[in-house]
């Protein structure tokens, strides 16, 4: 990390210039936007991409013999290959989608289906069988533990987890124990929406592949701020969502090795993503179409496209470095406030740009209204992440989580009022 230059204070300030919505006022304060992590804010250029979408070009692709067809479907494959690049994959590897959560079940009922019969030859890969395991592990978000829960319900097949160390990290011993002969599916996110922890992907690559096992990667929290190469990685599925990246809401990315994508049942099917069509019969497209069934995003498609540009202008690695700094100012930070606990990995360990804290004797709820007083916007609740806050003894926590337009300043400011949290509730008495 220290290797790579950091953002500087006056580029971190041009950053800033660039999103309209840092500028705005909560009350008599100005915004501390703290919550990236559960969607980014929106830089010019991505917000002028797609106006300039809706008011010049604004058509559905792929069937039209019109001009505007034709650039809109240009400009929606140009954004595609656009966001391929940026994670390190091949443009027909990546099918859009709504979000990161329809990604995965577009995964997950893919195997459903392959069970069902559907797929033909191909999908046979895909079954699974009573006696089968699906491992996930303790710390996901709901969007990658629900879909699973429901494949092993649909199929038969059972559900493991690989259970976290009082440190936030995962149990690694544990993991060499579960996966094994019976794995067909290793589902796993890279980074953790609630501890921060970054996980050992290669590792857990390594022992899916040696147990023949399908891994799906949750690159929610890692695709905006990390440099990734899916190939090199070598997963066989990701999914990741546009808005935690600068794009807009309403789309998101599928990737799929493209020998497993062309194999995989598509799950939402009608419309444009079929060749021929009987009254009994239909044979599908192949990937990525396949799983763009119906009138697509286009105008997200492109905010997503120019959203991947401006990050690449900047340099992911510069970001992660920025962010790196951050959260070791946030861990830091928090665990010398009495009566707050950081969960997941103490500052020093390598984490994400994010701290989740619960404030003894105040409910996150009340803290997040604290801190929305003095114009800090954190998210509060269980982050659709309900296991392991249990594992953690908690119900719910606060989460701050930054973004390339952060500042030390506002995780300072950040970090004075959740020491004044306790004072303001009585909890210190
Ligand atoms: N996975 C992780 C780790 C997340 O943080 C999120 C969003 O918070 C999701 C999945 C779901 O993303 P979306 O709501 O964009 O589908």
């Amino acid at each position: 990390m220290s290797s790579v230059e950091t953002l500087l204070p006056e580029e971190i300030e041009r950053i800033r210039n660039d999103f309209p919505l840092l500028e705005r006022r909560i009350g008599d304060h100005q915004l501390i936007y703290l919550d990236s992590g559960a969607t980014a804010q929106r830089p010019i250029s991505v917000l002028d991409a797609v106006q300039e979408f809706d008011e010049m070009r604004n058509a559905a692709v792929h069937r039209g013999a019109h001009t505007l067809a034709g650039e809109a479907t240009e400009l929606f494959e140009e954004a595609r290959h656009k966001v391929a690049s940026f994670v390190g994959a091949d443009d027909d590897e990546i099918a859009w989608t709504k979000n990161a959560t329809e990604a995965l079940n577009a995964v997950a009922y893919g195997f459903v289906n392959a069970t069902a019969g559907r797929g033909g030859e191909a999908a046979q890969r895909f079954v699974l069988r009573p006696g089968d395991e699906i491992v996930v592990t303790e710390m996901e978000h709901h969007a990658n533990l629900v879909p699973w829960q429901e494949v092993a319900a649909h199929t038969g097949a059972t559900l493991r987890y690989i259970p976290l160390s009082d440190n936030g990290a995962l149990d690694m011993d544990a993991a060499e124990g579960l996966i094994g002969e019976h794995t067909r599916v290793l589902a796993f996110t890279h980074v953790s929406n609630v501890l921060g922890t970054i996980n050992q992907v290669g590792r857990l690559v390594e022992l899916a592949q040696a147990a023949g096992a399908y891994t799906v990667l949750d690159a929610c929290q890692s695709a905006p701020h990390l440099p990734l190469d899916l190939h090199a990685l070598g997963v066989d599925f990701a999914a990741f969502s546009g808005h935690k990246m600068l794009g807009p809401t309403g789309v998101g990315a599928l990737y799929g090795r493209s020998e497993l994508l062309n194999a995989l049942p598509p799950f939402i099917t009608g419309g444009s993503m079929i060749t021929t069509v009987t009254m009994e019969h239909t044979d599908f497209m192949p990937a990525p179409t396949r799983f763009e069934a119906g009138t697509q995003m286009v105008a997200q498609a492109v905010g997503f496209g120019a959203a991947a540009d401006y990050l690449s202008h900047i340099g992911l690695d510069r970001i992660a470095a920025h962010e790196h700094a951050l959260g070791q100012r946030l861990a830091e930070g928090v665990s010398q406030i009495p009566g707050v606990r950081l969960l997941g990995p103490a500052a020093g360990v390598d984490r994400a740009g994010m701290v989740s804290v619960d404030v003894d004797g105040v409910h996150a709820h009340d803290v997040g209204q604290f801190l929305d007083d003095r114009g800090i916007a954190v998210r509060v609740g269980h982050h659709c992440a309900q296991p392991v806050h249990r594992r953690y003894g908690v119900t719910a926590s606060t989460r701050a989580s930054v973004y390339l337009y952060t500042t030390e300043a506002e995780v300072d400011a950040f970090l004075n009022g959740l020491s004044d949290v306790r004072g303001f509730f009585g909890a210190d008495r």
